[in-house]
């Protein structure tokens, strides 16, 4: 093979074996390189083609390396794209994408190598194949049938222009979101308008204030801005007391990136439609068939089945919980004619919840520091699957000061892999939500070494408050506040980390089944929303949750109000997601354009999964990213089903004991030498069974939420 680049000194997208130089990576960097590698890629597949032996060893293993240069690049350059965005990178990542998508194209429907891999499928090697090496072949003929190696002639350029599209639709959805995200801020100036407003509140909000020009902003004095960020947006329903503030928040919201120049909706349904005739072109009935063709679920009956089970439970649960917050809103206000309106939940639920458990967010947030949450979760991990992290930090060049680097190494001081950590929210140039990705993948090497994975953790939680006075938790002197995260948001750290541990506790020598790679999606959250349920351990948490002053600990009776609080309007929660789910599957199974109109479908699916009435104008659907712009078309209900999935798989410790050491020890062991080492080397439901025994069901789920009946 010829295709390797030489690394080079002078563009650093050549380093493929080797962490980015994140400290030396420009836009001027991408043309070039890329055009490049493109051109690498292509002559080292016509070399295949013309000359590949239908073997594992002639086939399978140069295919790896040979997508390896281009896939790295390309994976850096998204990473960017995601985390510290510009106007220059994003029109350097334009000018190439075409070219991108079509190199990947020519490979996923090369013929030759597709007839390849169907020829080792026939031959007497396959027998002595392992189940990895099996899985991997069966995918790759899968994935070649579902990119057009059906097709012909005009149907083939037809799909390949579509597939083209649909990409760039998915950036412009994407961009357009992240700008109207950008543009949209109130500016509060009186005490009046930010009541209710809890001090870190008022802190980030001075401080975005700060970063939109008005340098002279305090969290006391103001002026405040209110942002759509997630720090900004979600805290100030529940806590502004303002209603017609809360109003014109809630409204901006849910109408984001829905007009003018970054209205999404015109890309939305444009991406629904394609995809539509690309899943026709391929003899499908949906783009839901495609979908779910590879995932674990069998079909779009077999998902609709479990919502079905799911929202039996939750629905009654959350019609119930409504009027119960409509009874309390009434007595608490004195009015007793208020109807609840979409922007009074949040804020009546937090009054509710705050009387009922007698604690906020923001009584927790200084026990939950960043750093002490860290040690917290590392201990876990050591203590589950016998794994040490440690700092590392400048060890590796990182893309933004924030950044962490560590490391992970077995007990034994065998290294395992390692990972970034980019906590904070970065409004100006991050993308929203919170996401882990692999930035090296494991694989052995030609010459027998094993090159360690390495992960990105991204998160977009409350930042550290610097510079101006005050602070939360009522900090004395100015700045240097540390990020004081909600308990939602040491959550999220758990669940990336969850991921992360399974790309990077991978055993498996494989590069294209080792960790998350070749997991069907609806399988991948198992690791991470297991590892939000130590959240809830009372030993776990309150080994780590310690005032960030003081040093005291988390008092006893705050973590059983945290308990409580989990099963808190449960119904509500688990039908947004029913809501959700359902409404993606009916958008990608059901809905035909042309005959039906979307707005139609977000009614229909809101009147059997809604407890309030939708609002006439409300158009979530702008900026519904994960299925216009992430990988969850057809795939969202995959939350759901993983969470049964991670729900029985904790209930596996639940029943070992969980305040016996041991026993937890080796039930960790057991799912660090399944579910975390195996990957995608097997199907999710032997990789399951093999950790539980048996097949996953409801019961521990509906049990943790409090709807089992
Ligand atoms: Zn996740």
């Amino acid at each position: 093979m010829s295709a390797a680049p030489v690394p080079s000194a002078d563009n650093p997208l050549y380093a493929y074996d080797l962490p980015p130089r994140f400290d030396a990576i420009t836009p001027a960097h991408i043309a070039a390189a890329i055009s490049d590698l493109v051109a690498r890629q292509d002559a080292g597949l016509a070399e295949l083609e013309a000359g590949a032996a239908p073997t594992w060893a002639g086939l399978v293993e140069p295919l790896a390396r040979l997508g390896e240069p281009l896939g790295w690049a390309w994976g850096v350059i998204g990473h960017l794209l995601g985390v510290r965005n510009t106007p220059e990178l994003r029109a350097a990542h334009e000018t190439v994408q075409p070219a991108v998508i079509a190199a990947g194209l020519r490979q996923s429907q090369s013929e030759p190598l597709y007839r390849g891999l169907l020829a080792l499928r026939d031959s007497t090697e396959w027998n002595r194949l392992d189940d990895a090496q099996r899985r991997i072949v069966d995918l790759g003929i899968r994935s070649a049938q579902h990119s057009g190696i059906g097709l012909h002639g005009a149907a083939r350029e037809r799909f390949n222009q579509l597939e083209a599209t649909i990409g760039e639709l998915a950036t412009a959805f994407a961009n357009r979101l992240l700008d109207a995200t950008k543009a949209w801020g109130l500016d509060l100036t009186s005490a009046d308008e930010v009541a209710g407003l809890p001090p870190s509140l008022r802190a980030s909000a001075a401080q975005a204030a700060r970063a939109a020009g008005h340098s002279a902003a305090t969290a006391e004095n103001g002026p405040w801005r209110i942002t759509l960020e997630g720090p900004l947006y979600g805290p100030f329903l529940e806590h502004a007391r303002r209603r017609n503030l809360r109003e014109r928040v809630y409204r901006a919201g849910i109408t984001r990136a829905s007009s003018g120049d970054t209205d999404n909706q015109p890309v939305l349904e444009r991406i629904l439609a394609l995809r539509r005739l690309q899943a026709g072109l391929l003899g499908y009935a949906s783009y839901a068939e495609v979908s779910l063709a590879r995932k674990m679920a069998e079909n779009v009956a077999t998902v609709e089945h479990l919502l079905d089970e799911l929202r039996a439970a939750a629905l009654p649960r959350a019609r119930g919980e409504l009027a119960e917050l409509q009874t309390f809103a009434r007595a608490e206000s004195g009015d007793a004619g208020l109807e609840l309106a979409h922007w009074d939940v949040a804020f009546w639920a937090e009054r509710q919840r705050e009387r009922r458990f007698a604690f906020t967010d923001e009584e927790l947030r200084p026990f939950f520091a960043l750093p002490a949450v860290l040690d917290g979760l590392f201990a876990l991990a050591r203590r589950l699957f016998g794994v040490v992290v440690t700092p590392a930090d400048g060890e590796a060049p990182v893309w933004h000061g924030d950044v962490r680097f560590f490391r992970i190494a077995d007990q034994s001081g065998a290294p395992l892999a390692a990972f970034y950590l980019d906590p904070y929210s970065r409004p100006a140039d991050k993308r929203g939500g919170a996401w882990m990705d692999e930035c090296l993948h494991r694989k052995r090497r030609a010459d027998g070494s094993v090159r360690l994975p390495i992960a990105y953790l991204v998160c977009n939680q409350t930042p550290p408050i610097t510079g101006g006075s005050g602070g939360a938790a009522g900090a004395a002197a100015a700045g240097d506040t540390p990020s004081l995260m909600t308990f939602r948001e040491v959550e999220t750290l758990f669940h990336e980390f969850g991921h992360g541990l399974q790309h990077m506790l991978t055993t498996v020598d494989h590069a294209d089944a080792a960790g998350i790679r070749n997991v069907e999606w609806d399988a991948v959250e198992l690791p991470s929303q297991f590892m939000e349920n130590w959240c809830y351990h009372r030993p776990t948490l309150m080994g780590f949750a310690r005032h960030w002053q003081t040093g005291a600990a988390l008092p006893g009776a705050l973590f059983d109000k945290i308990l409580s609080a989990r099963t808190y309007r449960a119904g509500s929660a688990v039908m947004r997601q029913l809501h959700l789910a359902t409404l993606d599957l009916e958008l990608h199974h059901r809905y035909v354009p042309g005959r039906d109109a979307v707005e139609d479908i977000a009614k229909r699916v809101s009147v059997q999964n809604a407890v309030l009435p939708r609002l006439p104008d409300e158009r979530f659907l702008c900026s519904f990213s994960h299925i216009f712009a992430g990988g969850y078309a057809a795939g969202y209900y995959s939350y759901k089903w993983a969470e049964v999935l991670s729900a029985d798989a904790f209930a596996a410790f639940e029943e070992a004991g969980l305040d016996d050491d041991a026993a937890v020890a080796a039930t960790g062991r057991r799912f660090r030498d399944t579910v975390l080492s195996l990957g995608g080397s097997r199907h999710p439901l032997a990789v399951f069974t093999a950790f539980r025994g048996r097949g996953p069901n409801t019961a521990a789920l509906l049990r943790h939420y409090g709807l089992a009946s």
